[in-house]
C-alpha cells in the first residue's frame, strides 16, 4: 500500500465530497485527530487521523511546495 503524504495547510479531497456540494478541504490542524476545513463553506471537522486517511483521496495542493524558496 501506497503511503499517503499529507501536512498541515494541505488542500486535500476526499472520497464523499462536503455536503455543500465542495470537494476541497484544507488541513488545519494535525494531531491525534485531524482538523480540516471545507473551502467552500469554511465548516471545519475534527476526524481520527485513521478515519482521516480512509477518506482521504488525494491532496490537490501541497503547502509546502507553495512555499519553496522562501525560507
Ligand atoms: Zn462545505
Amino acid at each position: 500500500m501506497e503511503k499517503k503524504v499529507y501536512q498541515l495547510g494541505d488542500i486535500v479531497q476526499m472520497k464523499k465530497p462536503h455536503p455543500c456540494g465542495t470537494n476541497e478541504m484544507e488541513i488545519i490542524r494535525m494531531g491525534m485527530d485531524i482538523r480540516i476545513k471545507c473551502t467552500g463553506c469554511k465548516h471545519s471537522v475534527l476526524v481520527p487521523r485513521a478515519k482521516f486517511e480512509s477518506k482521504l483521496k488525494k491532496v490537490l495542493r501541497s503547502a509546502a511546495q507553495s512555499e519553496e524558496g522562501s525560507n
